[in-house]
């Protein structure tokens, strides 16, 4: 009943996502981490090969993967570059609010279209003062006609710059609290958007990451996904999906940063003999690889459950709050062992450290993500079978 193993069109998967991420993203990972820069000639390429809307059916020009399948090519790719990879993957959680909840003909229009560009979608919903607490949100959209006006700032938004299709959420009225949160497809031509800010960041350097203004956008009754009042609910189901999607990016930053440490402890000679024979070593090494294999096997369990259509917001959080701290105590661990020559700028571990902090904020902190752990474990503890 339980079977890790991979079909072979499975393995033809997962082995093109290693090439591209051997051949397109390791090459440059250092110098974009350095110079900050948007990797468009991978996106470009990533796009003809199907790699970039993976999770998105095929009916949206999407690859139409599975959940499972998403999140192994997720891990795979982010293994070489989580920025370059997240980049690639950032419709999954910025779509996930049109898939679940708009029309056979919304899906069409407004996926069909931004499938067509490597440019991608962005998630639009966090502001200046609405953070952790994201129902405070100060954005409106005001009623006019069949149609609504918006007004407001986001702030912190992946790939904002670029992303050819906004997916942003916003309040009717601000008294309703989350009841008032709506959720907008937004093609990137319409007037009255303005990237104010693009942030220049510790780690995930490559990931293009602004704050976007909203005069008077003008949006018609065919923008509106789902109802009103419907846009908290959609922005958390997403966020389950994304949450998952991060403990395998995790995973792709934690096992990268192991094979470094490993093959340093193999290599590294002090006191006659390579350092990884030092019994203090192995522990180190057996505690960052029990922590990989945990992080895969979380996000595997997500991935399973949102295949079979089973709500998993309880396990996404978990995954998410437990793969990021392993993240960061591996990737940590693998300095540590490389010592001064893993500090260094221009070392990988140094890279990976800076990047894993990230997984422990975006999409939730890992704060917010025990609450709502917690929360969901009172109503009912996750159990598998
Ligand atoms: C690089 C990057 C990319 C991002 N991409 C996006 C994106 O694409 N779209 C988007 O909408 N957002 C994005 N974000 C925003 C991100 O989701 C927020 O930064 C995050 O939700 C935390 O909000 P905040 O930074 O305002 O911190 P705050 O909410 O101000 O939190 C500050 C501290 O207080 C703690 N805290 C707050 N409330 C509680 C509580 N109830 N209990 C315990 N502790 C609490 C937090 O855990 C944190 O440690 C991104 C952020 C970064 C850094």
């Amino acid at each position: 009943m339980i079977d890790f193993s991979l079909s072979e069109e499975q393995k033809r998967l997962l082995e093109k996502a290693r090439k591209f991420a051997t051949e397109e993203i390791k090459p440059v990972a250092i110098e974009f981490d350095s110079e900050g820069t948007y990797p468009e000639e991978i996106l470009k390429k990533a796009h003809k090969l199907g790699l970039m809307y993976t999770n998105i059916p095929k009916e949206y020009g999407g690859s139409g993967f599975s959940y499972l399948e998403h999140y192994i090519i997720t891990e795979a790719l982010n293994y070489e570059c989580p920025s370059i990879a997240q980049m690639m993957g950032i419709s999954h959680l910025s779509m996930a609010p049109i898939q679940i909840g708009g029309s056979e003909e919304q899906k069409k229009k407004f996926i069909g279209t931004m499938t067509k560009s490597y440019r991608s979608g962005c998630f639009c919903l966090t502001e200046p003062e609405a953070g952790s607490d994201a129902a405070l949100m100060q954005t409106v959209a005001e009623k006019k006609g069949d149609g609504y006006v918006i007004n407001g700032t986001k702030r912190f938004i992946t790939n904002g710059k670029y992303a050819d299709l906004l997916c942003l959420f916003a309040t009717i009225d601000r008294s309703l609290g989350t009841k008032g949160i709506c959720c907008f497809a937004i093609p990137r031509s319409t007037p009255g958007i303005e990237v104010v800010k693009v942030e220049d960041k510790m780690g995930h350097r490559a990931l293009n990451v602004a704050e976007l203004k909203f005069t008077d956008v003008e949006l018609s009754a065919e923008n509106l996904i789902g109802e009103e009042g419907q846009g908290f609910k959609l922005a958390m189901m997403a966020l389950d999906r994304g949450r998952v999607n991060i403990a395998a990016v995790c995973t792709g930053i934690a096992q990268k940063a192991l094979d470094e440490a490993v093959e340093w402890a193999n290599t590294r000679v002090q006191f006659g003999q390579p350092i990884g024979q030092f019994q203090g070593v192995h522990f180190m090494l057996a505690d960052m690889n029990a922590l990989v294999v945990a992080s895969r096997a979380m996000y595997l369990q997500g991935g399973w459950m949102l295949d079979q259509d089973i709500r998993c917001s309880t396990e996404a959080a978990l995954a998410k709050c437990f793969a990021s701290d392993a993240a960061m105590k591996v990737t940590t661990d693998a300095v540590q062992i490389l010592a001064g020559s893993g500090y260094m700028k221009g070392a990988i571990v140094e890279k990976l450290m800076r990047d894993a902090k990230l997984t422990q904020i975006y999409e939730g902190t890992n704060q917010i993500n025990r609450l709502v752990a917690g929360r969901g474990i009172l109503r009912k503890p996750s159990v598998l079978f």
